[in-house]
């Protein structure tokens, strides 16, 4: 069964292809439309001496089922494996040494106060603030950063050590920019309820039995190929979309019919493809940039015991690595048992050559752990504008959104700059968009 409304999606990222394939699978063929030469946006897995190496994203939280489901969907959930958990433990790289988190951590929020007083990486005056935590009355605050949220609760060690560097990991962000209710929803909801963060961690912490991560054992691309090999070829189109207007399309000088368009490319690429309020408010979310360099050693020459999955380097005593990943202790099936691989992120668009990048990595993540060692390989993936920042403000920008959409029935915004950074998120939206497209009155799929 095919449609007889003609839909467009722009973007073959996993956010384009996961709403293309929720379609398909109610005979609504859709076009998708993909500026690169291949499909996957961040997502870029590369086999290089033996080693699986993810240039983007390497995971996705287990906790959040979106993404899992699409995979078992697909047949892949043979070839699922889990994070090792056992050794999971991160370092914080604090007055030249590598310092563990204290153990019982959620993100930034502790919830044992053994590990919390007996941490090397906190002062008497932090702890003091997290044990004084669980005193709090509840109280609800206006949209306010991270910095600010945390530092009231714990205290500006606290920021420095713990949320800088978690959220620099994962947003390439800062906190003292990231909106709090939009970023740690959870905490935000938990300090009016309980008052105290821990408190509320506490009383709500589920004991999950499977791993925190997941990915593909042969790396996330071989999602990327799953779902492409669900579309039909003449579905997909390489080309650059150019502007979108209500009913059509340009691709490449050329203009498409487009009943219903789904933007999967990012809210500034959207911005920049539409006219008007909407594209002032797409406009109005920042974007941070950010580097991966994978460095492959020979087992032999890598005398670190790299106990744990990696470590984090704060602001604070930051040059320019910002973390760094040891990829077989976090995943099996990543490198085999005679190589190491590091992943080494970077924040930031830098101007500077990737031979300088790789220098960078190789120097400061061998100051870190004591190593002389030089890679055999060394692997460059620049990501610029590719992470959107929630900052301040930003629950209020997705109102404005919304408003602007009612406007518009025949657009949709898909992708991980609206309600979700990861993976898992990027699926959701893009199943509930092609659910609510296939539930429309003239859609093929929908019941009447
Ligand atoms: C370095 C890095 C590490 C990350 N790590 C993780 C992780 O470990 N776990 C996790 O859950 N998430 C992670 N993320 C986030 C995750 O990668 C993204 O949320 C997700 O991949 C976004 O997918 P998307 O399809 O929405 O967007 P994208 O992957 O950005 O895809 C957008 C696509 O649109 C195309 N496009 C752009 N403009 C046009 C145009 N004009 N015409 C046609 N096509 C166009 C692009 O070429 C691209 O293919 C990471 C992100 C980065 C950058």
């Amino acid at each position: 069964m095919s449609s007889s409304r003609n839909i467009v999606i722009i973007g073959g990222g996993v956010s384009g292809l996961s709403a293309a394939y929720y379609l398909s699978k109610s005979g609504i063929r859709a076009t998708l439309i993909e500026a690169q030469p291949s499909l996957g946006g961040t997502i870029r897995t590369e086999g290089i001496d033996g080693c699986t190496v993810e240039g983007g994203p390497d995971s996705f939280l287990a906790a959040k089922p979106w993404a899992l489901d699409l995979i078992r969907d697909l047949g892949l959930e043979d070839q699922v494996i889990g994070s090792r958990d056992s050794l999971r433990r991160t370092l914080i790289w604090k007055g030249e040494r590598l310092v563990p988190f204290p153990d019982g951590m959620q993100l930034m929020v502790p919830t044992r106060i053994g590990p919390v007083l007996s941490s090397r990486l906190l002062s008497a005056r932090t702890k003091w603030r997290m044990g004084m935590d669980f005193f709090r009355r509840p109280r609800t605050y206006p949209d306010r950063s991270v910095s600010e949220f945390i530092g009231d609760h714990f205290g500006q060690e606290a920021v420095d050590y713990i949320a800088e560097p978690l959220l620099a990991g994962v947003y390439g962000g800062d906190p003292a920019e990231l909106s709090a209710p939009s970023v740690l929803p959870k905490f935000v909801e938990y300090e009016s309820k309980y008052g105290s963060l821990s408190r509320g961690v506490i009383e709500n912490l589920k004991r999950s039995e499977g791993p925190i991560f997941q990915t593909l054992k042969g790396g996330l691309g071989q999602w990327i190929d799953a779902l492409r090999g669900k579309l039909g070829p003449a579905s997909i189109i390489q080309g650059r979309a150019e502007t979108v207007e209500p009913g059509r399309v340009r691709v490449n000088g050329e203009w498409l019919t487009a009943d219903q368009t789904i933007l999967a490319c990012g809210a500034n690429v959207s911005a920049s493809l539409l006219t008007g309020e909407l594209s002032h408010v797409l406009r109005a979310i920042p974007y941070s940039s950010a580097v991966i360099v994978a460095l492959g050693f020979r087992r032999g020459e890598f005398q670190h015991p790299s106990k744990g999955f990696g470590f984090l380097v704060p602001k604070r005593e930051r040059k320019h690595l910002m973390a760094c990943t040891w990829v077989g202790n976090k995943f099996p099936f990543r490198a085999p048992d005679d190589m190491t691989l590091l992943r080494c992120f970077f924040g930031g668009d830098p101007v500077e050559s990737d031979e300088q990048l790789v220098a960078w990595a190789v120097e400061e993540s061998g100051t870190i752990l004591g190593l002389r060692a030089q890679p055999v390989f060394s692997r460059v993936n620049r990501w610029p504008n590719s992470m959107p920042q929630y900052t301040v403000g930003h629950a209020s920008r997705m109102a404005e959104l919304q408003q602007e959409l009612r406007g518009r029935p025949d657009l949709h915004l898909i992708g991980n700059a609206y309600s979700g950074i990861g993976l898992p998120d990027c699926v959701r939206l893009a199943k509930q968009t092609a659910e609510s497209i296939i539930a429309s009155p003239d859609s093929p799929g929908a019941s009447s």
